[in-house]
């Protein structure tokens, strides 16, 4: 029991530094995001201005988003195991499938089972 209490403290410890490095970098994500968005519609008759911009939107969300990647893969671990937490869920859409992705507040562990939280 005192090493799931262990785990889980160092688990949320663990989550706590991931958020506070990654949370500027989903910001500029977001800010390059939207900004390619609102850019959408510039081609090669577009000023060069309005090319430039969604140039630069564009290296923004990729270099932030590969950045909050990197922080995700270095931090965001499983204190027992060093696995990445993941949950799956059932896609509906134009097939059905299933989707694997990182658990953001998992309960235990999808490697190790150990519990989390
Ligand atoms: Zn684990």
């Amino acid at each position: 029991m005192s090493d799931d209490l262990g785990t889980v403290k160092e688990f949320r410890r663990r989550r706590k530094v991931t958020w506070d490095r990654a949370k500027l970098w989903l910001a500029a994500t977001a800010c390059g995001i939207i900004g390619m968005a609102l850019l959408a519609d510039v081609d090669s008759n577009s000023s060069p201005e309005r090319f430039g911009a969604s140039i630069f939107f564009f290296i923004i969300a990729g270099i932030s988003s590969v950045r909050v990647i990197y922080i995700v893969q270095a931090n965001y671990r499983c204190p027992v195991c060093d696995a990445i937490p993941t949950d799956g869920g059932i896609l509906l859409g134009s097939s059905v499938g299933y989707d694997e992705g990182i658990a953001v507040n998992p309960k235990q562990c999808s490697g190790c089972g150990a519990r989390l939280s």
